[in-house]
């Protein structure tokens, strides 16, 4: 089970869409066991911050499903020197000029010769969506005396970021933050610039950059063997882990498919997806909601298992087909959300056609305070 080789009687432990059920409290004793054993740290949530600050009591954690203890392993990740390939920690491995603790190279430098940098003046009239940005080639940062060289040309580069009359214009109303010299007969715009970026005394805030240098990769280790950092490990780094005994089997009430999909790690709102009939349920969601419902809820599992094949794939689609499933009453959540208007005016400003149902979600989502905030500038 996920990879693990758990011992399970009659089927005690369940997994579903990456979590562990437990039936009983002999079982979940038994997997704390293993899990341990196994080389997993694993946190009681029963007395987690977050549910205290959130004031949250345990009785509410195990009658509503919470989960109620998480399994994770260690930190595994260790930076690969890319001069003496060495393991070595991943603190600092990326901080300008970090030398590597086995061989001495530096394993990174933010800001070299052709980097470029996106910034702005560190001015608060100046932030925001729609200041203008300067991007700029960098030639090279002295940290010892905060100082950085930049090519005295401005670069393209998106919206915000301004050239020409513009760039010149921006600089020029704050003369006297940087000053221009010739070096080898290249001019170069020179601003203040510590390693240590400081809110209050910074010239300059740094929007983005590329071209960084590295000297170094991170990569995972996991029993001796080496992975890549965005590799899958046999086993998951992270479980988390429900005691089923405190409410299952869940009985059929007019809003359990919300249960469903949300042990599923899916919303129950038909707003929430695309409204254009694209698929977003595959086999594999269904076939882990169905093992869901074969061991904790009160639903016909058989029935279900011939159901869901032809449930529709979209995701409005698909919350209609379950929640009918569940129960001839059942009640659908199709809350308006600003995802929809922002959907439709870009299809209506590219003129592609749009469906009935994405019209109605986007009448509906002008309803949404955060449409009003955000896009049209008013609160109620
Ligand atoms: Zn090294």
């Amino acid at each position: 089970m996920l990879g693990l080789n758990l011992t399970i009687k009659d089927n005690d432990i369940v997994d579903v869409t990456g979590s562990l059920y437990v039936k009983t409290p002999d079982a979940l004793k038994r997997l704390m066991s293993e899990l341990r054993k196994g080389g997993y740290e694993i946190e009681n949530l029963r007395e987690a911050k977050h549910r205290k600050d959130d004031g949250v009591s345990v009785s509410t954690m195990e009658k509503d499903g919470w989960s109620l203890w998480f399994a994770k392993l260690p930190d595994l990740r260790y930076g690969l020197c890319g001069s003496c390939h060495q393991l070595i920690s991943t603190s600092g491995i990326q901080s300008h000029g970090h030398k590597c603790e086995k061989c001495g190279a530096v394993t990174y430098y933010d800001l070299i010769d052709g980097s470029t940098l996106t910034f702005v003046f560190n001015n608060d009239k100046e932030r925001g969506f729609l200041s203008p940005q300067l991007r700029m080639k960098v030639k090279r940062w002295d940290t010892e005396k905060g100082l950085l060289y930049l090519y005295d040309e401005f670069l393209e580069g998106g919206l915000s970021v301004v050239t020409g009359d513009a760039a010149t214009k921006y600089m020029d109303k704050h003369i006297g933050k940087f000053h221009i010299i010739e070096e080898n007969k290249q001019r170069l715009v020179v601003f203040k610039y510590d390693l240590v970026w400081n809110r209050d005394a910074a010239v300059i805030e740094p929007y983005d950059h590329f071209g960084s240098y590295y000297n170094h990769e991170i990569v995972k280790v996991w029993k001796g063997k080496q992975y890549n950092e965005y590799d899958r490990l046999p086993v998951p780094e992270t479980i988390s882990i429900y005691e089923s005994w405190h409410w299952a089997p869940l009985p059929v009430t007019p809003n359990l498919h919300s249960r469903i999909l949300s042990f599923a790690g899916q919303t129950d709102d038909q707003g929430w997806h695309y409204q254009d009939g694209r698929p977003w349920f595959t086999s594999g969601h269904w076939t882990e909601m169905a093992k869901f419902v074969r061991h904790f809820t009160q639903l016909d599992a058989d029935a279900f298992d011939r159901a869901w094949p032809s449930f529709r794939r979209d995701g409005p689609g698909g919350i209609a087909d379950i929640a009918h499933f569940c129960h001839k009453e059942a009640v659908v959540q199709n809350d308006p959300n600003i995802g929809n208007v922002l959907i439709a005016l870009d299809k209506g400003s590219r003129g592609e056609h749009m469906t009935q149902q994405e019209v109605e979600a986007a009448k509906h989502g002008l309803g949404d305070p955060l449409v009003k905030k955000g896009l049209l500038g008013y609160e109620d």
